[in-house]
């Protein structure tokens, strides 16, 4: 049967991108252990101005994380302790672990039935004293409603930090997501769309200002003279050997990303027929760093998926209200959040990678719908 000779299905392969780049990277590895440009140096620099190219925009600023992209953007708007910040409930914590750090409070907002993105409806209802501004994170590669998002901050006078981390090469109007807000940030943690042999962040932004404040932040708060500290700072920078295989790969992201969208065209043709509910492309283009379905009985298909050689994911099950880590912390909710409840409880992730293959995704498909097949009363 096609079915046994293919074998498992991984969640995420990432080999394949060695395959496509290793022949260019080794030596180019080799001249920079030479040099030992291991922090920063004239590879991130490269990188740096190639990125900066590539989103459309006048600062690009490596970090060594999303998480600290985040941390920095959120002092470099001025953020302190005691404000307030409207968030998706329904996200990576990543998102948050800046404002949690400098002492602000999350304002968690429901998000949209269709894309899992923040519902401005919701996010209204909760403005209140001390809201300054609003991470719209564009999740799974899908932007948000933007337009929606910059009205809404204009109207409230909010600082936007878009949390672009899922959605690099993802585009609103023709303009790159990450240059609508005060500043975007990005992750290359190895499994996004854009992912390091490592660790590694970005944030870009075209206010000069902010860019200089950002570089000295994850510089130890140096200024344009070293060893002077002008202002607390962190051990942010990105390693040169990211910033070396970010460059090779950044080159082939397009074509990745067209992969995924090929992928994910075919998954909704397929999957049609049956009950899941799937991802709906409504605001500006999606990247599809994630292909997130919905089933009422989610634990079952992951399970009989899993006995069927597929690998699934969740992204993400616990919101972030229930985090053990945010009591007393967060601001509690009576209204709730059933939107949020419904992602975190039926939405399964199915294997979504560049360079997936056609049998390896008929798998996938046959595996589910053989699922519906055995369920039928
Ligand atoms: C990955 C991710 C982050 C954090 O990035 P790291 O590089 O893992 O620190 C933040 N937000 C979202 C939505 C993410 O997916």
């Amino acid at each position: 049967m096609l079915m046994q000779s293919i074998g498992p299905v991984p969640f995420v392969d990432l080999s394949i991108q060695w395959d496509q780049i290793g022949a260019e990277v080794m030596p180019d590895l080799e001249k920079l252990f030479q040099a030992s440009a291991f922090c920063l140096g004239p590879w991130a620099v490269a990188f740096e101005k190639q990125v900066a190219e590539y989103l459309g925009v006048k600062h690009a600023i490596a970090v060594s994380s999303g998480s600290a992209a985040l941390h920095v953007a959120t002092i470099a708007a001025g953020i302190k302790r005691g404000d307030k910040v409207l968030v998706p409930a329904h996200t990576f914590i990543g998102t948050i672990w800046g404002l949690i750090y400098e002492g602000a409070i999350p304002v968690f907002c429901d998000v949209e039935e269709a894309t899992g993105n923040i519902d401005l409806t919701d996010a209204e209802r909760r403005i209140e004293d001390g809201v300054k501004a609003i991470i719209p994170v564009h999740l799974y590669g899908q932007p948000v409603d933007v337009a929606g998002v910059l009205a809404f901050a204009e109207r409230h006078e909010l600082t936007v930090i878009e949390d672009c981390a899922q959605a690099i090469g993802a585009r609103f109007q023709g303009r790159s997501l990450g240059t609508f807000g005060s500043m975007g940030c990005f992750s290359f943690y190895p499994g996004k769309n854009l992912g390091g042999a490592g660790e590694g962040g970005l944030v870009i932004t075209n206010d000069d200002e902010k860019a200089k404040v950002l570089r000295s932040l994850r510089e130890h708060g140096q200024g344009p003279q070293r060893y002077v500290h002008e202002r607390i700072g962190y051990n942010y920078r990105m390693d040169g050997i990211q910033a070396l295989v970010l460059g090779h790969k950044l080159k082939r992201l397009d074509t990745w990303t067209d992969q995924r969208r090929a992928i994910a065209a075919r998954y909704a043709e397929a999957l049609a027929d049956t009950p899941l509910r799937l991802p709906a492309v409504v605001h500006g283009d999606h990247v599809h760093h994630l292909y997130v379905v919905r089933a009422d009985d989610r634990d079952a298909l992951k399970a009989f998926l899993e006995e069927h050689g597929v690998s699934t994911g969740l992204h993400y099950p616990m919101p972030l209200y229930k985090q053990p880590c945010l009591e007393g912390i967060a601001s509690p909710s009576p209204e709730g959040y059933p939107v949020t409840e419904d992602w975190a409880g039926n939405g399964l992730s199915l294997p979504m990678f560049a360079g997936m293959t056609t049998p390896q995704q008929d798998r996938v498909i046959d595996a589910i719908h053989a699922y519906f097949e055995q369920v039928k009363p």
